[in-house]
Formats: C-alpha cells, structure tokens, sequence
C-alpha cells in the first residue's frame, strides 16, 4: 500500500517528507491492539505505525520518533488506510436516528472511503501569527508575535491522561509544547503560557486548527426509516482500538485452529495479515467439508 499523508512529515533538515509505504496490519500488531487500554492509544498508535510504516517519503526504515513527529491528522490518515486494508472500506453501525419526529434504530453503512480528507492551506514546520489586541490587553505589544509548530503524536502521547483529567491543564501543557516563540521569549516557558489571556489562547487555538490538516471525525449517514441525513461523530483512533480489540478471542481462535490443522508455529501464524490467515482458514474449512463428506 501506498500513498500521500495529508500534511508530511518535516526533518532536521527543513526537508518534507509526503509520499508513504505502509504494510498490512498482522497477528502481531492485532494481538497489540488488543491488549491496549484506551488511556495509552496514543502509544499503541505510534507502536503500531512504526512497524506498519515502511517508508516515508526519504526515510526508510521509519523509526518511532518519525512516527512520534507525524501531525495528528497524518496519523489518523494512516490508521483509516490500515483498517480500510484489514477490514474494507464498509462500517456497519446501529444508530438511532436523531430527528426528533423519528428516534428510530437504524442500521446504517458507513464508507471509510467517504472520510474527507482536507489538506492545510499551506505547509511548514512552523508557523507565525499576530495576536489580536484584545488577546494580548495590556501585555507589552512585543508579545503579539506567536511563533507555533502544528501537535503531533508525541504531543498527544504527553497529554492523553492529563485530557481525562484536566482539560485546561492539558492545554496549557500543549501550548508549552507546541509555542515555539512569543515575542522575544524563544521558548517562552510555561509560565509565559499560564499568564496568557483566555483570549489569546483561543486565538492560538483556532490558528493552529485552521493550518492543520484534518481527517473528519463525523461522517454522514442516512436514516432508512425517514430519508433524512445526519452526521455521526467517527472517533477513528477509539473505532479502530475498539473494532480490533473485540476481534483479539477470534485471532487466538485462527491462530489455535491454523496451528492444530498445519501444524505451524503460532510464531509463523501470527507474521500473517489477517486477509492470508483468512485465506488458510477458508481453504482449511473446504477441505475439512470434503473430508467428512467423504466419509
Ligand atoms: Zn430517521
């Protein structure tokens, strides 16, 4: 599998990297999923995209701290192609439909295809901003200029327990991160970051969204009881984990089954994408069939 992350990757060098190769999920990296607990997704997205990622753009092998240097929307990006490779591009959902003068369940289908995919207005390894007036209120005007780089995997690795807890907080601890420059201060430290106004971190904030690229976490869906659309909040980091997760019984189930009728090594079993594990299975059920007819 190949292709183009929405944003790109930019090295030491000032150089960006776009173009990716990816491998198909395995045993291995399911059996990881699955173990997961959703406090560290963030980690287990990393650890599975340094083994899937093969390539990207000038870099190859990709090691963790590329993939920990991935824009957030990139990493979604990749993740949708490996469920879309593993699983297809359908998701089948049941939904109540929204519309008060309807309510009912529904059972909807969702392509993966559909996901829209913006891609930023343009592309750098930071960024520059002014901040408003009244952002800024009687700070020194010096202050104004904001000089920010977009969060990534390794940001989002650093705040996911403290989003659970303290949602300020871990804004704070993102801006410390993410804000290169206010004014003359370069970095400006987080106590410069907790003195900003509440203003002036929106500001930043919205910034940061709009030069971003962005993989859409709703999709839109059809309701079959009343024609009507409505859009579904698609959470693909947690879909993937929770979609994979419930298949881990299943995977021990293959693994045991292709091992007890091949005898081969759960090693050798589990280096499998699912498709090929699949195939055997399929093979294996035809033969079984025709051996008890047989009889
Ligand atoms: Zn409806």
């Amino acid at each position: 599998m190949d292709g183009v992350l929405p944003g790109g990757y930019w090295d030491g060098e000032g150089q960006l990297h776009r173009d990716f190769e990816l491998a198909p999920l395995t045993g291995r990296e399911e059996e990881l999923l699955a173990r997961g607990d959703r406090a560290e997704s963030a980690t287990l997205v990393t650890e599975v995209l340094s083994r899937c990622v093969r390539r990207l753009g000038g870099i190859s092998p990709v090691p963790s701290e590329v993939v920990r240097g991935l824009l957030v929307a990139d990493r979604h990006f990749l993740l949708l192609r490996l469920r879309r490779a593993a699983l297809g591009d359908q998701v089948r959902a049941s939904l109540v439909c929204p519309w008060p003068d309807c309510g009912e369940r529904v059972s909807v289908e969702i392509s993966l295809a559909d996901v829209p995919v913006d891609e930023p207005p343009h592309r750098a390894p930071a960024h520059t901003m002014t901040l408003s007036s009244e952002a800024l209120g009687d700070a020194d005007p010096a202050w104004a200029e904001v000089r920010f780089r977009l969060p990534n995997g390794a940001d989002q690795e650093e705040l996911c327990e403290l989003l659970v807890r303290n949602e300020a907080e871990a804004l704070t601890l993102l801006l410390t991160r993410c804000v290169l420059g206010l004014g003359p201060d370069r970095p400006p430290g987080s106590r410069r970051i907790a003195q900003l106004s509440p203003r002036a971190r929106a500001e930043i904030e919205e910034r940061m969204e709009a030069l971003a690229p962005k993989v859409e976490q709703t999709v839109e869906a059809r309701c079959a009881e009343c024609g009507r659309t409505f859009l579904v909040p698609f959470d693909i980091q947690r879909f993937f984990f929770g979609e994979l997760r419930a298949d881990a019984a299943l995977l021990y189930r293959e693994v045991h089954h292709l091992a007890f009728h091949y005898h081969w090594s759960e090693r050798d079993i589990m280096e499998m994408t699912r498709e090929r594990r699949r195939t055997y299975i399929d093979v294996l059920s035809d033969m079984l069939e025709v051996e008890s007819n047989g009889a």
